[in-house]
């Protein structure tokens, strides 16, 4: 007999099921726009020079001692600062707590854990569609999942009278996950004017935010332009959450490097849930790992690296808008008779091209092009040498 017989195979997970069915591919011109990482033009992953220059600097000189629960307060801080404005009250009268976490899904999973152990009672709403594995977080932390509409499949943009409908009709003091920029899988956000509206009508309802910050300088290529929601937020006087990434932005994929930050009424109050917090991580991990902590730091602290990493997310940022025009160029020069604007419109690493999962099966099938069944496009995965390939398959299976 064997203890795990019952055992049988787990579901494939929606996306990184995507990445081991193009590995198992044999076939050369095969593409992969699935996973949402940036690739160069010759589809091939990138290490930037900030980081480079940034191991240089730590190489050999750094202790490899346990960091704190919380992590490395340095990182934190200039973590912070980036997501809420170097100059921002709410870290000037220190009350911020926040916690280095590994990488975004991690500062999730404290946030998740938190919600349920000092607000039991509580729901959370996620906007509809959401990156997949937000379910799975809050999930497995136990709180009640709900959502919330946000796009529409008509416009290919934003569902905003649903979504300000069902957030009204939310019972008061919920929680909702809202991404703060450059929205996984559609790539549309709300504008400056409709994240005024979506505050306003939050304040009123008492609701609180969980800003999911996976790619800022992705959308806009300027961090600063992508923190907008945060500021709008905090400017109508909000305790907000941020779970940040670092994995998109600086390329750290694998460092597993993030940050939750929650702000709170008081600097008490603050340590008070960063101890929480803390605590929540201790029997998961003890402490985050350091490596990417060193990187980051020094990246932020440094005004020369940090220049130079400005730079080249805004290279990574444009370079995903110029494969953007070039696929629809090529769909409408080819003669599709289908309304492409949303490929040029939608923000960030994903098109959320519309195509149906059949359509997205005979991707696959035919010509090896492997993407979520939900038709989500990472543009980051296109190059001027596939981009016509792609078009050309995708007018095919639309046709
Ligand atoms: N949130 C969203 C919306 C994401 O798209 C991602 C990355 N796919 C994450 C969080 C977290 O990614 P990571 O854990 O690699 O930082």
């Amino acid at each position: 007999s064997t203890w795990w017989g019952h055992v049988g195979p787990a579901p494939k997970d929606p996306i990184l099921g995507v990445t081991e069915s193009y590995l198992a591919d044999p076939s050369d011109g095969k593409v992969n726009v699935g996973v949402g990482a940036y690739r160069d033009d010759n589809g091939q992953p990138v290490v930037l020079e900030c980081v480079r220059m940034a191991e240089q600097r730590i190489a050999g000189i750094e202790y490899m001692e346990y960091l704190p629960m919380a992590g490395m307060k340095r990182f934190n801080g200039l973590a912070i600062k980036l997501a809420y404005g170097d100059d921002s009250p709410v870290i000037k009268e220190r009350r911020v707590a926040a916690v280095q976490a590994l990488s975004g899904t991690g500062a999730c999973r404290l946030m998740a854990d938190l919600q349920h152990r000092f607000r039991p009672e509580s729901q959370v709403f996620f906007p509809v569609p959401t990156w997949s594995n937000h379910l799975n977080i809050w999930r497995d932390a136990n709180v009640m999942v709900k959502s919330f509409r946000y796009y529409n499949p008509k416009t290919k943009g934003l569902d905003f009278e649903g979504m300000m409908e069902d957030v009204k009709n939310a019972p008061n003091g919920s929680f909702f996950v809202l991404h703060a920029c450059a929205h996984n899988p559609t790539g549309v956000d709300p504008s400056t004017e409709e994240w005024k509206e979506v505050s306003s009508l939050f304040k009123e309802k008492n609701h609180f935010v969980v800003f999911d910050m996976a790619y800022q300088g992705f959308a806009s290529g300027d961090t600063s332009k992508d923190r907008q929601a945060i500021r709008i937020f905090l400017e109508d006087g909000h305790q907000v959450a941020c779970a940040q990434s670092f994995a998109k932005n600086m390329g750290l994929y694998g460092q597993r490097i993030g940050c939750l930050s929650i702000v709170c009424h008081s600097e008490m109050e603050a340590a008070n849930v960063q101890s929480q917090v803390q605590q929540i991580a201790r029997p998961m991990y003890s402490n985050p790992p350091l490596h990417g902590a060193h990187l980051v730091a020094t990246i932020l602290s440094d005004p020369g690296l940090k220049e130079l990493w400005l730079k080249e997310v805004k290279m990574m940022a444009d370079r995903i808008k110029l494969m953007r025009s070039l696929l629809r160029e090529h769909l409408e020069g080819i003669g599709s008779q289908i309304n492409w604007e949303h490929i040029t419109k939608q923000i960030g690493m994903f098109c959320f091209s519309g195509l149906t999962p059949a359509q997205v099966d005979e991707l696959t099938k035919n010509y090896h092009i492997y993407m979520t069944r939900n038709g989500r496009i990472s543009m980051a995965g296109v190059t001027t040498k596939n981009v016509e390939y792609l078009a050309h398959a995708i007018h095919t299976v639309t046709k």
